[in-house]
């Protein structure tokens, strides 16, 4: 068995491995071919490194709308990171910013420039999925954020009222009643957000259909290659893959929460990976479905700070996430998942039976202003990054890789989302970063499981 990947001390996540076993993977279909491991000699105008979401959609977008062929390098497979095990959520979002925080930190007119391109973000994926025909059972099924303490339903309200009075927005709170009989029961239904925009997903068939539309547009996309080693010859990048090199012009690191500290100075110490780890039960019996009137189709979040996501999936299976342990470790992470478990049954006492079928986690990437960040390294504006999603990448990541494709074709792309396109800022003391983290997790939950301060 490979020893857990952490990225913080990893000098890559491995070679060639296979997609982590999830629902996602189980239920994929056809892995589509990628162009294997990178030959001994490689030239490119353009070199990806990470085939995610950012590093696929950039490819595609620059082999499609510009006629460049990239090359795009991946450690293991096509899909492999968070993009072929996430929950599928595609939402509107810039990290976890609500409207109102937005507002505040920059005000009117610039929270409604960004909050525009989140609504962006959302299209591109449905373009996406519609120009590619990606049957990746996507749905048009709109978000809930749940209130889990009554005390928490006044801020979803007025998250409502301000999206609706400052951006136009047809956001709506639902009380804790028709919440309880329209959607969704349980001990932890104190009312919700609802906003209609968002996608439910197959994140693993959506990757995967990115893969196939980057290749047929022109680029080339190696499984199983690692960059190992990196080093600027002139004004040319070359990179080094277990087989060889390849020889770039520019290059995009796409590689987010998987990110290893080693690969180049203009990303070490800026990004913080946090594990986020999801379970998957059997289908529910009617019964159970009765109990707690689990209807609603929406993706849902709860209004923690350490928040659980969570959906009925079309075999009516609940996937259920939320945040795993600070470090990887085989023994303690099915603790973990029996954890989830129990958090499920608390929401909902009607599913004390129900058991665990699948369950697995992975790499998100927090930054230290927890924006994402799309951008080109300080001295050296042949290297761009988007990088640092804050665990709400699907639609974003999609969006931020065809951005970047407009900023390599020489695009001005800084005033598209002002506040991300601004470089990775280091954390201080970034070697000793799992210290604050621990408290800061201890933190988040004693006040998630109390009325203040909110
Ligand atoms: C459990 C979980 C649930 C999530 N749920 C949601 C959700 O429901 N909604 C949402 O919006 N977001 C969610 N996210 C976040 C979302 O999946 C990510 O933001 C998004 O997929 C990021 O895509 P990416 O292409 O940037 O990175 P990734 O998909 O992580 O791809 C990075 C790739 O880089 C490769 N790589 C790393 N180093 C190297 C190297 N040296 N050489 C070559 N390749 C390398 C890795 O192998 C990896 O495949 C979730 C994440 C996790 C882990």
């Amino acid at each position: 068995m490979n020893a857990p990947y952490d990225p913080l001390i990893a000098a890559t996540p491995g070679t060639g491995l296979d997609h982590v076993a999830s629902y996602w993977a189980a239920t994929a279909g056809e892995i589509p071919p990628d162009d294997g491991p990178a030959p001994a000699q490689l030239e490119t105008e353009v070199a990806i490194i990470g085939g995610g979401y950012t590093g696929l959609s950039c490819a595609y977008h620059l082999a499609r709308l510009y006629g460049i062929k990239p090359v795009v390098l991946e450690a293991n497979r096509p899909g492999w990171g968070c993009s072929g095990r996430n929950g599928g959520f595609a939402r509107m979002a810039l990290g976890r910013w609500t409207a109102a925080q937005m507002m505040e930190q920059w005000g009117r007119d610039l929270a409604k420039r960004v909050f525009g391109e989140t609504m962006a973000s959302l299209n591109t994926v449905r373009t996406l999925i519609k120009d590619g025909g990606i049957a990746c059972d996507a749905s048009e099924a709109g978000h809930l954020k749940i209130a889990h303490r009554p005390s928490r339903a006044a801020a979803l309200k007025q998250e409502a009222q301000v999206l609706q009075r400052e951006f136009q927005y047809p956001a709506e709170f639902i009380d804790a009643a028709e919440l309880r009989d329209n959607h969704v029961g349980g001990t932890q239904s104190h009312g919700a957000l609802r906003i209609p925009d968002a996608l439910a997903v197959h994140p693993l068939k959506l990757s995967l259909g990115v893969l196939r539309m980057a290749r047929s547009a022109g680029a080339t996309v190696h499984a199983a290659s690692p960059v190992t080693g990196w080093r600027k010859n002139g004004a040319v990048h070359v990179l080094t893959t277990p087989h060889g090199t390849l020889r770039a012009k520019a290059v995009v690191i796409a590689t987010n929460g998987y990110t290893p500290q080693q690969l180049h100075p203009a990303v070490r110490a800026t990004l913080l990976p946090v594990l986020s780890q999801i379970i998957v039960t059997r289908p529910l019996a009617r019964a159970e479905i009765r109990a707690t009137n689990f209807v609603t189709r929406h993706v849902l979040t709860d209004t923690r700070r350490l928040l659980y996501y969570w959906r009925r999936l079309p075999d009516d299976r609940i996937m259920f996430g939320g945040r795993g342990l600070i470090t990887d470790s085989p023994g303690r992470n099915s603790r973990q998942r029996d954890y989830l478990l129990s958090e499920l049954r608390s929401k909902y006492p009607g599913l004390e039976n129900v058991t665990v079928d699948y369950d697995w986690h992975g790499w998100v990437c927090l930054t230290r202003d927890f924006l994402p960040h799309i951008h080109h390294a300080v001295d050296d504006t042949s290297l761009h990054y988007a990088l640092g999603y804050q665990g709400s990448g699907v639609a974003l990541s999609l969006h931020a890789g065809k951005l970047l494709a407009r900023r390599l074709t020489g695009e001005q792309i800084a005033n598209v989302i002002p506040p991300a396109c601004t470089p990775l800022t280091r954390f201080p003391l970034h070697h000793l970063i799992r210290i604050p983290q621990r408290i800061m997790y201890r933190w988040y939950k004693f006040l998630d499981n109390r009325d203040w301060p909110q």
